[in-house]
Order: structure tokens, then sequence, then C-alpha cells
């Protein structure tokens, strides 16, 4: 899969997911991380992407023409990109909300397409008329779609098959689809609370008077489980 994060600020995004297991995914070829610098489909020689807003207001409105020239070449790179296999998504304040199932979807394209704005916003026929959808990370205002685009990136980058080496990692992970199926069969009237990861510790046995859960000491792997199952649900 690969995923296409149209920016003003490439190096960025470049190198926050050059870590952990999504820079470990791109290395070792399961996922590409493309970083598109709108600023090259800029028409002035200031490579200037936005422009002041019609009917006057504050700030500064990235330009319709400049996303839709740096969209169109990707879909003639790649055949593809204008098949239903890939998607387009402005990040927005005002789109849906993200979450764990929608990462899940958008792990199964063969590209992903996020557009970041920066500004006051996107001129509104990118919304209308480019992109398949606008999805929001969080009801606040942040001050440009890197951050979003990069939490969307991040989330959608583990699901993929082999990016995470350890897919058990996944099966417990709290809202993980798999964890919901569990928790429905085993009890109904819980089938909209999401499922939560269960707790971790690791040595030192005691700190401090804190000490582990005698039960993760006792080598009873019945009753381990049991035990983190309880524990998942009550988080
Ligand atoms: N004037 C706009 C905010 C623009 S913020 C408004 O009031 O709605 C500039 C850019 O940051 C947006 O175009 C969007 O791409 C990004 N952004 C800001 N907050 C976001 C959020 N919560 N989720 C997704 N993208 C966001």
């Amino acid at each position: 899969m690969t995923i296409h994060i149209l920016t003003i600020f490439p190096q960025m995004v470049r190198e926050v997911l050059s870590y952990g297991p999504v820079g470990w995914g791109v290395k070792t070829g399961f996922l590409e991380i493309n970083p598109v610098d709108l600023r090259d489909f800029a028409l002035d020689k200031h490579r200037s992407v936005d422009d002041k807003p019609f009917g006057g207001g504050p700030g500064m409105v990235m330009r319709v023409d400049i996303i839709d020239a740096a969209i169109s070449k990707l879909k003639a790179q790649d055949s593809k990109l204008r098949s239903n296999t890939s998607k387009i998504v402005l990040l927005s304040p005002q789109g849906r909300l993200f979450n764990q199932q929608i990462a899940q979807e958008y792990s199964e394209l063969d590209h992903l397409i996020l557009i970041s704005g920066r500004y006051e916003g996107v001129d509104e026929r990118v919304r209308k008329n480019l992109v398949d959808e606008e999805l929001s990370i969080g009801n606040y205002v942040l001050s440009g779609g890197e951050i979003p685009a990069m939490v969307v990136a991040d989330a959608v980058a583990r699901l993929i098959p082999g990016v995470l080496g350890n897919e058990e990692s996944l099966v417990s992970e709290s809202f993980s689809a798999v964890g919901n199926k569990k928790q429905e069969t085993r009890n109904n009237d819980d089938e909209n609370k999401p499922q939560f990861d269960y707790p971790n510790y690791t040595q030192p046995a005691e700190y401090k008077g804190w000490k582990v859960p005698e039960v993760l000491r006792s080598g009873n792997h019945a009753e381990i489980q049991k035990w983190r199952e309880e524990q998942a649900k009550k988080a």
C-alpha cells in the first residue's frame, strides 16, 4: 500500500514517519510513504500555493488548481489510483471523526491520498469535487493537516499485515475488531463498548511497594487469560 501525503512540509512528514514500526514497514517494503510537495505545482516564482479569500476576511486559502494538479499527476502515474481500491481524503476539523474502524478500512486500500491543509483552510471546491471524504482527528483546530495526516498514516500503517512484525499484538489491542468480536460472543450487552488492551507489567516485580498482581506471576495460563479479559472489560 502507498500513503501519499500532499503538504507544503514534506520533510516533516518524511522525518516523523521514519521511526518505529512505520519506518520499519517502509524499509522492508510492506508500505510506501510518498510525501508530495504542493509547492512543486505552484505557478509563480514564489512557489505560492495559497491566495486571499474571495469576499475578504482573514488569512489565506489553499488553491484548488494546485491541489488538483498534484492529484492528477499521481493518477497519471498509477492506474490503481483511479480505481475503487484508492481513496482521497481531506484532513479537516469538519470531517468524519477518525477511529480504529476507519483505520482498518483504509489499511485494505492500495492507495490512500491524504491532503493536508494550512492557513485558513482549503478552497471549498476541493471538498466538493476532488475528494472522497473529509476526515477529522478530533474536535479541536490545529494549524495544519500534517499532524492529522501522520496520525492517520501511523494508525493505518500498523494494521497492514507484516508492518508490526508480531501480529499477535494486534489481537488484544484496544479497539481491535478481533477483540470486539471476542467480547460480543462473551457478552452481548457489551456489544457497543470498545474493547481495550489489558494492563501490562514488567520487571521489577516490586517497586516502591507497588506490586505486580500475583496472578501474572503464578504461571497459571488459564487464570492469567481470565484475569486479562476481566481487566480489559473494566478499562
Ligand atoms: N479555518 C478552519 C481551520 C483551518 S486549520 C476552520 O475553522 O475549520 C488548517 C488546516 O489544518 C485544515 O485545513 C486541516 O487540513 C487541518 N486541521 C486542523 N484541525 C484539524 C483536525 N481537527 N482534524 C483534521 N485536520 C485538521
